[in-house]
């Protein structure tokens, strides 16, 4: 393909993707093709000749779209929202056109400098004080597992890298019973083991892990020869939107020096709003606070926000340098490679300056809070209903709740049954070991309509039952 057929393209490209969104609303939230439907449709080996690209995106229509998931559906309501703004995704594919690795500095100095600047943007919109600094890693799982990695060489002074784990003291890490599988991942590849990521008891309406509980696990540890190395809070955990007590977790912290992380993969997008900080409250106390401006902000996937108090210690964990990745002579830039786990690096910062920028921040605020309106006067509105029960209160956009007296089976064949019907798409979690309907808004054009419609489908389809 030449590059002025690329424009040719790009532009039908263009349309198509206007075309989509605008009839978003038309097609069923969750594809509804059976496992199998789409390999099928795939040759076993690739072609020998090339081929038109017009008979590809032929097939794209035929063979892809069927099968997928539309995330971008202003009624997506499962999981958590994984946004593509139209200005973000415009930034992406200049950046794709450009495809810059920015490893180090020299690699791509504006995206360097970009991105610094955009994590500045990020910590000032969210209200944290200035010492932080940041990096945009590519998931907050890389984050979560950045810190895990931090505080195991913390608390083995930097031996574990070079002599392994094997015969190095048994170390523990600290967390909620609430918090997200990434946690549990970054323990395992670590190679701190699961045995030793201690799960606190979470307690009260904001699920917070128990500081008396979290003091005496610390205690124990510490007796048996055990080398505590750090706590992972949340603030807006995944299940039902558990928050810990910030401040609680950081002076037990402090007590015992404990480098601590913050999981706010969510929830962080809606600390633009002040009025929703209480929630996290202490944040600014802890060493590193991971969030994904690709879920609720609006940036398109993958980009995760990374603020560190003192990269240093990141630094000296996960820095490595060749002499193929040194650059000469300009000893004061910074080279973010060193910050992550994998030294390419795409350039995420330019969708974000793309997203602030045009959207602005109070932009942003108008449309989080929006979607926490409508979802609590939708949570209010099913409350009324006698046959309905909220089972865990709104945390910003997020709540839970079943039909009245439903068994496990029942619950799980009304989330199927709304998901087949395909106006909205909902899913489920457990809760204290019953199962419950999450419902989480976040899509960034969902509109008050749409919740009307999840009402009409919720009950509607309950009452079929
Ligand atoms: C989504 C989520 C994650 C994982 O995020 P990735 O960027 O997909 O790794 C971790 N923690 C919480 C609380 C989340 O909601």
């Amino acid at each position: 393909m030449s590059w002025n057929d690329f424009a040719k393209h790009a532009k039908d490209a263009a349309d198509w993707g206007a075309a989509y969104h605008t009839t978003l609303r038309d097609r069923p939230v969750r594809a509804q093709t059976a496992p199998g439907d789409t390999a099928r449709q795939l040759d076993d080996t690739p072609p020998e000749d090339g081929c038109d690209l017009g008979a590809i995106m032929a097939d794209f229509e035929k063979v892809v779209m069927p099968g997928i998931t539309h995330w971008q559906h202003p009624r997506f309501f499962a999981y958590f929202s994984s946004n593509a703004a139209p200005a973000s995704v415009l930034a992406e594919f200049l950046a794709s056109i450009i495809a810059p690795q920015c490893m180090l500095w020299q690699t791509s100095p504006a995206a360097t400098e970009m991105e610094t600047r955009m994590m500045e943007w990020l910590c000032h919109g969210l209200g944290l004080p200035d010492i932080y600094q940041g990096v945009i890693q590519d998931s907050a799982s890389s984050a979560t597992l950045a810190a895990v990695l931090t505080m195991r060489e913390r608390a083995l002074n930097f031996r574990g890298n070079i002599e392994g784990l094997h015969g190095a003291p048994q170390l523990r890490i600290y967390c909620s019973d609430q918090v997200h599988s990434s946690i549990d991942r970054a323990i395992w590849v670590a190679g701190i083991g699961s045995d030793n990521l201690v799960k606190i008891r979470t307690t009260g309406d904001l699920r917070s892990m128990d500081p008396l509980d979290l003091e005496t696990a610390i205690a124990e540890d510490k007796a048996a020869g055990r080398i505590p190395a750090g706590i992972i809070a949340a603030t807006g955990a995944t299940g039902m939107g558990a928050c810990d007590d910030l401040e609680a977790v950081a002076a037990i912290a402090k007590e015992h020096d404990l480098y601590t992380h913050l999981d706010a993969a969510w929830a962080g997008s809606a600390m633009i709003c002040p009025e929703f900080r209480a929630l996290w409250t202490g944040a600014d106390q802890f060493d590193s606070i991971v969030f994904n401006p690709h879920k609720w902000l609006g940036a398109q996937f993958d980009c995760a926000a990374h603020f560190l108090r003192d990269p240093d210690v990141l630094r000296q964990t996960l820095a490595i340098r060749p002499e193929y990745l040194k650059t000469h002579g300009t000893e004061d830039v910074t080279d973010y490679s060193e910050w992550s786990i994998p030294l390419g690096r795409r350039f995420r910062a330019l969708k974000l300056w793309f997203l602030m920028r045009h959207y602005g921040m109070e932009g942003l605020r108008t449309r989080i809070r929006n979607h926490v309106k409508w979802s609590q006067a939708l949570c209010e509105r099913l409350r009324a209903e006698a046959d309905f029960v909220i089972v865990t209160e709104p945390i910003l956009s997020l709540w839970t709740f079943k039909a009245a007296g439903a068994s496990d089976d029942q619950t799980q064949a009304l989330v199927d049954a709304i998901n087949d019907d395909g106006r909205i798409y909902l899913t489920q979690t457990l809760v204290d070991g019953q199962k419950v309907i999450r419902f989480t808004a976040g899509q960034f054009d969902c509109e008050e309509r749409d919740f009307n419609t999840a009402f009409d489908t919720i009950t509607e389809l309950a009452r079929a039952m």
